[in-house]
């Protein structure tokens, strides 16, 4: 089954208000297994909104409109949406009750205009609206189905959770189901290129990959009429990505993060890690904090923004920063192996480089970044050359520090 989008109201087209309905609607059909090929938006104006509404009619099964539902005059989506219908507007006795309980309830006067708000399409599902005043409505006629939602987002979500959600559940009994496959040390080109021709011959399930900061997710979304039956489909593709990509797939767990993933491979090695950190200074750190119970795992933090601190904290020598600098591969081994030693930890992840915008040269350039890991005598280091915004730079870098510890520890855990 198709569906599609009609938002309505000038302030959308505007873009005083930012089209969250659309957004949210998309997202449940799709979960609800309708295919959406068409979304739109269109001001408070009956003859343009007729225009769109006839051929949205012909052409989907479900079409759904948000906005319009209100008292005022401009208000005039379900005026229009029942012409293009074929159905007369009548009043709605439950729908009258609640509008006036609602408005009394808040110690607001009736006016006139309210009582259009009871008035629905003759033979339609009435939508009550506990939010607001303006009913919901469902119209069905000769296999097509329009559903009319009020603007206010507070309004319309629950109206959809509650109401609309069964009732599309019940028309469409295919559902949707995903899995998602996170990889890092890779990039989203190489990771597309890898399974092009998975992507280019895929038709159900579909793969779809997402870019993260330093990390690709990968979507597999399958059409089934049951929970079992979809990811029986995903299974095998499932096998063929862990084919293709083996270790760099961290996680298939979508709340899995790549720090929780980290923080089970420290439990599975009974290793312990420290950090040293120059110019993300803590935000290293803090990714592993966001896994409960990494205390016991997670030595200490270094701050060690100066070289003094490099020296006075992880014992960095003083000739490697005057002859090499900080930002450079010496230092950041020195940095992971002492970071290690001082706090007593099998492990220590260091990074340092320069997050700009101003302290770059023609030969240490803004966005240039050294990673080091000491794992239990072994070191490994890494050179990288971002581009960005400074938080973009110290986003990207503890990405790298992260799936570059993964990789230590991997190697460590599997020898
Ligand atoms: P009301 O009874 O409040 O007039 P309504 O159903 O007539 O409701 P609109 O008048 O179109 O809806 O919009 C009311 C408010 O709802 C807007 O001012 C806006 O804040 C919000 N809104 C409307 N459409 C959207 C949308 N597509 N996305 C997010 N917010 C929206
Ligand atoms: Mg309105």
């Amino acid at each position: 089954m198709t569906a599609e989008l009609i938002c309505v109201g000038t302030e959308l087209l505007l873009g005083n208000t930012v089209n969250t309905n659309a957004a949210f609607l998309a997202e449940k059909c799709a979960m609800l297994g309708l295919s959406m090929y068409y979304q739109s938006v269109v001001g408070d104006n009956p003859g343009r909104l007729e225009e769109i509404l006839h051929v949205a009619a012909e052409r989907s099964d479900v079409v759904i409109l948000s906005g319009g539902l209100g008292p005022t005059q401009d208000d005039l989506t379900k005026e229009t949406a029942a012409k293009v219908m074929g159905m007369e507007l009548v009043e709605d006795a439950r729908a009258k009750a609640e509008i006036t309980a609602f408005l009394e309830k808040r110690g607001r006067r009736i006016t006139e205009n309210n009582w259009k708000q009871s008035l629905v399409p003759k033979g339609s599902k009435v939508l009550y609206n506990p939010n607001g005043t303006a009913p919901g409505v469902i119209m069905e006629r000769e296999g097509t189905c329009m559903i009319l939602l009020p603007g206010p987002p507070n309004e319309l979500e629950p109206m959809f959770e509650d109401q609309v959600y069964p009732y599309l559940h019940s028309i469409q009994p295919e559902i949707l189901c995903s899995k998602m496959v996170k990889l890092c040390g890779i990039g989203e080109s190489l990771v597309e290129t890898k399974i092009l021709d998975l992507i280019e011959a895929q038709e159900n399930p579909t793969i779809a990959p997402y870019a993260k900061t330093g990390e690709v997710h990968l979507r597999i979304t399958a059409k089934a009429a049951s929970e079992e039956e979809a990811y029986g489909l995903i299974a095998p593709v499932e096998e063929e990505l862990a084919r293709r990509f083996g270790d760099l797939i961290y996680t298939d767990e979508p709340e899995v993060t790549l720090e929780m993933a980290i923080a089970r491979l420290l439990e599975q090695g009974q290793l312990t890690v420290s950090t040293a950190e120059s110019c993300t200074g803590g935000l290293l750190a803090g990714r592993l904090v966001n896994v409960p119970g990494i205390s016991r795992y997670l030595r200490e933090g270094y701050v060690t923004y100066s070289n003094e601190a490099k020296e006075k904290l992880l014992g960095v020598s003083h000739k490697t920063l005057e002859a090499y600098g900080a930002v450079s591969s010496h230092t950041t081994a020195e940095m992971a192996e002492g970071g290690a030693k001082a706090a007593g930890a099998d492990i220590c992840i260091a990074v340092t480089g320069i997050a700009g915008p101003d302290g770059g040269t023609e030969e240490k350039p803004v966005g240039l970044v050294y990673i080091g890991c000491y794992c239990k005598g072994k070191l490994y280091t890494e050179k990288n050359l971002y581009s960005g915004s400074r938080s973009k730079i110290r986003e990207y870098s503890v990405a790298s520090a992260l799936t570059l510890l993964r990789r230590a520890i991997l190697e460590e855990v599997c020898k």
